[in-house]
């Protein structure tokens, strides 16, 4: 049974993180597929290898001297090579990466030369093939990730391969070009491998024991979710839930296969399964709760809106033409409300304020910022009695006024407006009604 293991950057920050990985893999034989990261960061203010790369091609944009920081990461990955005993010199490497990146062979390639240098390593410690992504996964020329050509050559590739490991995070365009995924981008390189080796279990591990109901930021000790549906996860992620790239979720729901979120160093922690769907019920109504700060609310009221036909289009055209995407439409019988971000909308506040004039001659409109979102997701509400009540009364007790509330008709998640003032002391309410009273 196959299994692909992705490991993050704080995974394999150094030689000791390194030794964790290498006990973790072969402590299951199943893990014959490796995806690493770039070294991460060893301690709170340290550097992470992908942004030093970062820097050392701006430098070397600007004219300027890149041997210093091309020096500070060979030597990150030479304490990493001492620390495992290896035989193993980089020197060749990075001459070549130092001509390529003079020579400006792009931002893209600068940034994956962390992933493909820790590739390089974790194959001659583990004594795995090494695979260089930019042979196997493949984007057409607009940037964009070919699947296609990905999955085919991908995974005849891995039909010769009995183990492997394949650096996360690039590939490359059919000029031969390296091209990055966004920033951690290497567990969407995980999700990809597992989906062509048609893996059993796509093993995250980071440095946290999977995902927790609430941020623990906000909530002290919150409880860890154990099963989670790709869509609760999506919902979550969108609300600033992170641990996984977003995008990581597609490759592997194309064929059902689960992601496992471990901790390397609790790897006997469950963690969280990521399952496209299960009959496990929830230990509580929720799943998670998620929020973001930071919105206004256009409230435009017009009498007899409800039936002028086109009145939602025209408004939302007005945003649609000052290029701000909308959050939520909450809508009563002569008002419609827009949630939008007020960082991107207030610099275009006028104009979207007179576009909306002109185009929907609305009678008026109010502005209310400093608005924070709350994402209450679960599989457990659905035609469950009374979640919405628990909320309203968990809020009103904490003395918390409810500025909207919007809720799908999939009953996976509520979303509840608050003040910003009001964002963690809610949060705190919500968790506790739910988690604390179990209910
Ligand atoms: N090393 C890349 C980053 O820092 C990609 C990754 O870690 O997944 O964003």
């Amino acid at each position: 049974m196959k299994k692909v293991a992705k490991f993050g950057g704080s995974s394999l920050a150094s030689a000791e993180q390194f030794k964790k990985v290498g006990d973790i893999i072969h402590a299951d034989e199943d893990r014959k597929y490796i995806v690493p990261s770039a070294p991460g960061k060893r301690f709170s203010n340290d550097t992470k290898v992908t942004d030093l790369l970062y820097s050392c091609y701006h430098t070397a944009e600007e004219e300027k001297d890149i041997r210093p920081v091309l020096n500070q990461i060979q030597e990150r990955y030479n304490e990493i090579i001492r620390g495992l005993g290896l035989e193993l010199s980089l020197d060749g490497e990075f001459q070549t990466i130092e001509k390529n990146i003079k020579g400006k062979a792009g931002i893209d390639y600068a940034a994956s030369r962390g992933e493909y240098l820790n590739g390089i390593i974790m194959a001659n410690y583990l004594g795995y093939e090494f695979i260089d992504a930019a042979e196997v996964i493949f984007f057409n020329e607009e940037g964009e990730f070919d699947s296609e050509k990905t999955q085919e050559i991908l995974s005849q590739r891995l039909k010769n391969a009995e183990n492997a490991v394949i650096p996360g995070f690039y590939g490359s365009r059919p000029d031969g070009t390296i091209e990055t995924f966004s920033r951690g981008g290497s567990d969407i390189t995980g999700s990809i491998v597992a989906r062509a080796l048609h893996a059993r279990l796509y093993e995250n591990w980071t440095d946290v024991s999977g995902f927790l109901v609430a941020d623990p930021h906000i909530i002290k000790n919150p409880e860890s979710i154990t099963t989670i549906t790709y869509r609760e996860l999506r919902e979550l992620s969108y609300m600033g839930a992170t641990v996984l790239h977003e995008d990581a979720i597609f490759p592997v729901r194309q064929e059902g296969i689960p992601i496992n979120i471990k901790n390397t160093n609790r790897p006997d922690d469950p963690g969280t399964m990521i399952v496209e769907n299960t009959c496990h019920k929830p230990p509580y109504t929720i799943t998670g709760i998620a929020g973001k700060q930071g919105f206004v609310a256009i409230n435009i009221e017009k009498d007899m809106m409800n039936s002028e036909i086109g009145f939602g289009r025209k408004v939302l055209e007005a945003f649609e033409r000052n290029g701000i995407s909308f959050e939520h439409m909450p809508s009563g019988i002569d008002t419609l409300t827009v949630f939008v971000h007020q960082t991107e909308f207030e610099e275009k506040e006028q104009a979207v304020i007179s576009d909306i004039h002109r185009l929907a001659n609305p009678d008026s409109i109010d502005l209310e910022g400093d608005l924070a979102l709350i994402a209450v997701v679960g599989r457990g509400m659905r035609g469950t009695r009374g979640t919405v009540g628990r909320i309203f009364s968990a809020l009103a007790h904490a003395h918390i006024n409810v500025k909207m509330i919007d809720q799908g008709s999939s009953e996976l998640n509520i979303i509840i407006g608050v003040a910003n003032d009001d964002f963690e002391a809610a949060i705190q309410a919500i968790y506790n009604i739910f988690v604390l009273v179990k209910l």
